[in-house]
């Protein structure tokens, strides 16, 4: 199965540097938790940022890790299944890397505010919680 078929069966789809984003079909507080990337070798990488990984993505969309690469998972060889669990943890590094690195920027802006004394309104204390939470999530990912 391609990245744009997986694509196909989420909502609120949006292109990002290095892949996508997407909602989670389990339904988050937290909109676009979804990262979908494509690998080198054709596999497609998805995690959610909210449930911790991609199983709980793939389960209600009808879908198994297998679907996701281009061989069936019984064709890999023992190199193969090595090489897509590599890939597989460091797409999932890559992602939380790129939260961190958006994240970041909401936390700037508030602090800029903060030191200029200016309030934050109630959206934007809205939104530094909501940065926490992807925060807090990027770095499990990265524990
Ligand atoms: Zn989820």
């Amino acid at each position: 199965m391609s990245a744009d078929a997986l694509l196909a069966r989420l909502e609120g789809v949006r292109e990002v540097s290095g892949g996508w984003r997407a909602e989670c079909p389990v339904g988050h507080k937290s909109r676009q938790t979804v990262s979908v990337s494509e690998s080198a070798n054709g596999a497609v990488l998805v995690h959610c940022f909210a449930c911790g990984n991609g199983d709980d993505v793939l389960r209600p969309l009808g879908l198994s890790w297998s679907d996701l690469f281009p061989k069936s998972a019984r064709e890999l060889t023992p190199q193969e299944q090595r090489l897509w669990r590599e890939q597989r943890r460091v797409a999932g590094w890559a992602a939380a890397l790129r939260v961190l690195d958006s994240e970041a920027a909401v936390l700037f802006a508030a602090a800029a505010d903060l030191v200029a004394g200016l309030p934050l309104s109630d959206e934007d204390q809205a939104r530094l919680r909501e940065a926490a939470a992807r925060i807090a999530a990027a770095r499990e990912m990265l524990a």
